[in-house]
């Protein structure tokens, strides 16, 4: 079955036995909670989207392993046109759920992984890649949801993984056994993972001899024996456990993070993808980062586009649209929206092929996308709230609108211009204020910010690839204190 449907999909994680734990309890049905379900249906819609005649192209893609009809989230990048192809679903993605949507950091991890194990192998002699593609055959086969997690937990961040007090700050291997590892640490924030069948375990940061314990790679499904899940809280989360949906805004999507724990868990050796490579721990890092930075150039404009759309439909409901100020501020939010785009589109067509065959995105533009994307969605919120007005955190709740006693005030003082109701309005304003202040979380801005990296790890990125020797020469050369270029002979 190369390629579930929704539904499929939502029943496959029905048969997971998951630990997953929010507000200090067990969850023994997760798929049906009212806090974690809209972020399951945020995943679901790239299942459904793969059998939508209208994206089949942008969606689905022949692998390049099997030759099979696949979903694009379980894909290997194997031309620019795929890199393209990838922030224009993503865009498209975000339009539609105007949220994280989560299964892009699998695609990206398992990219990233498919080129190291393949260069690991090329210096130590190893056979990661070979198990490397068995595992990827599989996910594609089953077309299963992958989470990629790399963000340690990290302790005591002026001190290396081995130089920890307690050594579980990174997380690294246990125990080497004849049939395979045991790892343990945790993984703080991950994208999905409740809502993945697999996970994909990556190192955090570039590790040196003597963290050969903490340069590790390996798959695991994520209902295996030691791992515990502890649902992060997103911002008013309690309002998707009312009546009504008014209050959650968007209500049917959502994203998802979490603390995975890995408290001594097996992992079999065709499994594991790296082991002890301290020379190869900074390359996974950079290329997951840079791929994933590319991504941004897809999902943050995509949710741009709702949130505009949102604050262009506030300036309708109260008549002010066709204010001089007010076009001027939309014009700014769709020009900053699309130089977003820009740059995940341009980052796409400057990949190049690795030696192992899958397509890498530019990795100064990828990390200049993502430099832009710390900053532009705050500017997107800023002119949002500036537009919306401060009903955005005044309204009354749903169920002072229903109220028999009092519901005909909400009606008549908060109803709009042109007879626009006070629900529409009131809909419309949750839906800007989940998005800016992250109920439908992680937040807009503050996973703008630190997803995919925080901004100074771009600032690093942009250092490192931004060739100044060579520029510091052109100035040279202009300012004749290096030879002048000839024209003549
Ligand atoms: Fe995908 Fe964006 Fe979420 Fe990353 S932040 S998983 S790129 S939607
Ligand atoms: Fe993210």
């Amino acid at each position: 079955m190369a390629l579930k449907t929704a539904q499929q999909y939502i029943d496959s994680l029905r048969e997971l036995k998951s630990d997953v734990w929010l507000f200090g309890e067990r969850i023994e049905n997760f798929v049906d909670h009212p806090v974690i379900r809209p972020s399951i249906n945020s995943i679901a819609l790239t299942y459904k989207m793969a059998h939508e005649p209208e994206y089949e192209d942008l969606a689905t893609t022949t692998s390049s392993l099997t030759g099979e009809k696949i979903n694009r989230f379980t894909s290997l990048f194997m031309s620019v046109d795929d890199l393209v192809k990838k922030v224009k679903l993503q865009r498209i993605m975000g339009q539609r759920t105007g949220c994280c949507f989560q299964r892009c950091v699998g695609m990206d991890a398992i990219n990233a992984m498919y080129n190291t194990t393949f260069e690991i192998d090329e210096t130590h002699g190893t056979e990661y890649h070979k198990r490397f593609r068995e595992w990827l055959k599989y996910i594609q086969q089953n077309d299963l949801c992958v989470q990629g997690a790399m963000t340690d937990v990290k302790g005591d961040r002026a001190l290396r993984p081995s130089e920890q007090p307690d050594p579980d700050m990174f997380v690294h291997v246990v125990e080497r056994r004849a049939d395979g590892i045991v790892i343990r640490g945790a993984k703080a924030h991950q994208t999905g993972s409740v809502n993945s069948h697999e996970m994909l375990i990556m190192p955090t940061l570039t590790m040196r001899p003597g963290d050969e314990d903490y340069s590790v790679c390996c798959a695991i499904q994520s209902d295996s024996p030691g791992i515990h899940f502890i649902y992060g809280r997103q911002s008013c989360d309690k309002r998707k456990l009312e009546e009504g949906d008014i209050d959650v805004g968007n209500c049917q999507f959502g994203g998802q993070e979490a603390l995975t724990v890995l408290d001594d868990v097996f992992v079999p050796w065709e499994r594991v993808f790296m082991c002890g490579e301290v020379d190869f721990s900074g390359m996974v890092v950079e290329r997951f980062a840079s791929y994933h930075r590319q991504s941004y150039g897809g999902c943050k404009p995509g949710i741009g586009d709702v949130l505009v759309g949102a604050t262009a439909t506030m300036t309708d409901y109260s008549n002010v649209a066709k204010a001089s100020h007010v076009r001027d501020k939309i014009a700014e939010m769709n020009h900053l929206i699309e130089t977003l785009h820009a740059c995940g589109l341009a980052a796409s067509t400057q990949g190049t092929k690795t030696k192992a065959g899958n397509f890498l995105p530019d990795i100064l533009l990828a990390n200049v996308c993502k430099m832009n994307v710390t900053r532009y969605p705050y500017e997107l919120c800023r002119i949002a709230e500036d537009l919306a007005g401060g009903a955005l955190v005044t309204i009354p709740s749903e169920c002072d609108l229903r109220s028999p006693e009092i519901g005909k005030y909400v009606e008549k003082y908060f109803k709009g211009a042109n007879n626009v109701s006070a629900e529409e309005r009131l809909r419309m304003l949750s839906l800007i204020n989940s998005m800016t202040f992250g109920l439908s979380a992680p937040s807009y801005r503050t996973e703008s910010m630190h997803g995919a990296g925080s901004p100074q790890a771009q600032k690093v990125m942009i250092e490192r690839q931004s060739q100044m020797e060579s520029k510091k020469k052109m100035a040279r050369k202009l300012a004749g204190i290096d030879e002048r270029e000839k024209l003549t002979d």
